[in-house]
């Protein structure tokens, strides 16, 4: 598509911004950027351990991509025997609050499946968690940079309506998704695969009035697929999903729009994304609206922000590999567990490849045929793998050269394909738990410090039904 709307930057043009005196917030145990699923579980879990603890969201409201992008989909908290729970503690907690409030439904009806929440209640949800935790809340505030002394970052600058202020802190948790306070430090990270390119962004979006015998969207793809898309004259790039929304018979979630060669990190991209997002919805809707039983479909919601897959990483004390995820090694220092696959769409295309743990690859064209072969190199009939689970080691949340900083959600320190299993939902829950767990354990000490026996046993009494080595 045609940029002419974002600005672009002056090759090799800088200023020199004068020195000025910044206002200091209270002092804080623990400082924790960025509000998404991560970030809630990383406060409530320092504050529970009894630690003065502050939440910097760049939102009026919690809940990232949950709420912000309404990403509502949560994976499974079992094994992949659909029977032994791995994933627990403020999971099951969060879940199960939205269940009692009538906000979440699971697909199937034994519970097995996928839960899909109401992302608005759920800003509810997590404002009620961390309170009731003791955190203090800062919204609408953007992490700018920081200011480090050596290893340790003492100080975090953030943009408010107030202007720029200063949070100075014994630990920070790095949940920006993005690892911008990683970046701002001035470390190395990895971006995207090898090539750089991150997985697209998608635009969610909301549309009610959809008849109940509409036409399933899985039978749709071929069509968006038939012929150019108006605004840009370059074919439906997108895999089209939905969900019905919880306590609605006519409401979709629909995750329809995917906007290629993006870096969320960078402020035209991002802006370019938003954009284009738009435009592609304009287009899907127009289509939808000519299929049997969409025609009245009424748009809704477009959410506060494009939902956003994958940027920066941390380079961790550990990166964890594909190899790790799919053959379901255990460290001696795991803190979460999951089971999610290894979820691939194409950065500049369509298409989505899935790595399933069971040794199953399905490459899913644009079209949505699907390819089925084994990535563990055995026979198409040969006995599915028994692994239950794959884990994540404590180290993959510490980033070299920092002592004092530690990542959670989706930017921790694991390769690119690894990353696209542990970035869902459930899985940043829980290295927030981990995090804002050993943060606190950490006082004022460097966070390679924690002994992790003892921050395993203190997950596991949270309820994290972590595998006991
Ligand atoms: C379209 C799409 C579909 C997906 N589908 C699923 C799915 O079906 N199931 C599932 O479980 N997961 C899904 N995911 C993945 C999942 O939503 C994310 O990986 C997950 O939200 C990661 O959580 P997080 O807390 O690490 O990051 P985020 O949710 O991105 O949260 C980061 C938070 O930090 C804030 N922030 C960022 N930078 C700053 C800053 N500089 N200053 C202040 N605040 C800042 C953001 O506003 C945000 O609230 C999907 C993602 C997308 C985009």
């Amino acid at each position: 598509m045609q940029n002419n709307f974002t600005p672009q930057l002056v090759s090799g043009r800088t200023i020199t911004q004068p020195a000025k005196q910044v206002k200091v917030l209270e002092r804080f145990d623990v400082a924790v950027l960025g509000g998404g699923p991560a970030g809630v579980c990383a406060a409530t879990a320092a504050a529970r351990m009894g630690r003065k603890v502050i939440l910097v969201e760049r939102h009026g409201f919690l809940g990232g991509m949950a709420t912000a992008a309404i990403v509502n989909i949560w994976h499974t908290m079992l094994g992949m025997d659909k029977q032994t729970k791995v994933i627990g503690g403020l999971v099951d907690e969060i879940i199960s609050t939205l269940v009692d409030q009538a906000a979440a439904y699971n697909q199937k009806e034994d519970g097995t499946g996928q839960w899909v929440i109401d992302p608005h209640v759920s800003k509810l949800v997590f404002d009620n968690l961390v309170l009731d935790a003791g955190v203090k809340l800062l919204l609408h505030t953007w992490v700018s940079d920081v200011i480090c002394d050596g290893d340790r970052m003492t100080t975090v600058l953030i943009e408010t309506k107030s202007g720029r202020l200063a949070i100075e802190a014994d630990q920070f948790i790095d949940c920006t998704g993005d690892a911008d306070l990683i970046c701002r430090a001035g470390l190395q990270t990895q971006l995207g695969n090898a090539q750089h390119q991150c997985q697209p962004p998608s635009l969610c979006f909301r549309v009610d009035n959809v008849d109940k015998d509409a036409k399933p969207l899985h039978e749709v793809q071929d069509e968006l697929f038939a012929e150019p898309m108006d605004y840009n004259g370059e074919y439906y790039p997108c895999f089209l999903w939905g969900t019905v929304m919880p306590q609605t018979d006519d409401e979709r979630m629909l995750a329809g729009v995917r906007v290629l060669n993006i870096n969320a990190s960078d402020a035209m991209d991002f802006s370019r994304s938003e954009v284009e997002g738009r435009m592609q919805l304009q287009w899907l809707m127009n289509k939808l609206r000519g299929m049997p039983g969409w025609g009245k479909a009424r748009l809704v919601e477009i959410p506060a922000q494009i939902g956003i897959r994958e940027s920066h990483r941390i380079l961790a004390e550990y990166q964890v590999s594909r190899q790790e995820i799919l053959t379901g090694h255990q460290f001696a220092d795991t803190v979460i567990q999951g089971t999610y696959p290894i979820d691939i769409h194409n950065p500049s295309g369509p298409g989505i490849t899935f790595e399933h743990l069971d040794g199953m690859t399905n490459v899913v064209d644009g079209k949505r045929r699907s390819t089925l072969s084994r990535w563990d190199d055995q026979p198409m009939d040969a006995p599915k793998r028994d692994t239950l689970c794959w884990s994540v080691p404590f180290r993959s949340q510490i980033p070299k050269g920092l002592s004092n900083v530690l990542a959670a959600g989706r930017c921790i320190g694991a390769e690119h394909d690894s990353a696209g299993a542990i970035r869902v939902m459930v899985n940043a829950m829980q290295l927030g738990q981990s995090a804002g767990t050993a943060a606190a354990m950490a006082q004022t000490n460097s966070t390679a410090s924690v002994d992790t026996h003892k921050l395993r046993s203190e997950l596991i009494a949270q309820n994290v039904p972590l595998i006991r080595l």
